[in-house]
């Protein structure tokens, strides 16, 4: 990806009109707080359904941290939620990889979906607990590292903080 492509936006990534949505769910995939809850609230239960199916499918297990997969979106504007399982943030263990494969697996399934424009939240820097300037750093670190087919990245700041981190990232602070 260049740099051109990704867009940092302040607010909320329920009403972006981009193809596809990124989720940082948890590994059930059955609904949580923070953005997994603004998501399924906007989107409506048609989220949730295709959730259990994946449940009672090919994922009995639920999600495993660093994976993606798409359900539909819903009501929102996007087209898409891809859903993704970031690490919680450990002091003592790198869980920095895992963050990577989030960024990079995203982008496969967006690919596979034929997605031009993918709006990413912080992920794991909310409930998980990462060091925003850290988490900011592995988003756009990854995204620049990964060949795919997307046209357009928007990476969502839901603060200040995030949108400092992003724009520090790309070298436009
Ligand atoms: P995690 O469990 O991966 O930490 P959270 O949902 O708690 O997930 O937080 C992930 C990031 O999403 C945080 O930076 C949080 O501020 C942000 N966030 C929460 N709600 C929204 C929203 N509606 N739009 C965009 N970002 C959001």
């Amino acid at each position: 990806m260049h740099t051109d492509q990704i867009e940092v936006v302040r607010g909320d990534i329920t009403r972006l009109e981009v193809d596809a949505v990124v989720n940082a769910a948890n590994s059930g995939l059955l609904g949580g707080g923070g953005v997994d809850g603004a998501i399924h609230r906007a989107g409506g239960p048609q989220i949730l359904a295709e959730c259990r199916q994946l449940r009672a499918t090919t994922l009995p297990e639920g999600l495993p941290a660093g994976q993606a997969v798409a359900t539909t979106a819903g009501r929102m504007p996007a087209r898409w939620v891809v859903h993704t399982v970031g690490p919680v943030y450990s002091r003592s263990t790198d869980r920095s990889a895992t963050l990577a494969s989030c960024y990079r697996e995203c982008l496969r399934v967006a690919d596979e979906l034929g997605a031009d424009s993918i709006a990413f939240p912080t992920i794991s820097a909310g409930v998980y607990g990462w060091p925003m300037d850290d988490a900011t750093r592995i988003a756009v670190q990854t995204v620049l590292a990964t060949e795919s087919r997307v046209q357009r990245v928007v990476l969502v700041a839901f603060n200040e903080a995030a949108e400092q981190g992003y724009r520090e990232a790309l070298g436009r602070g």
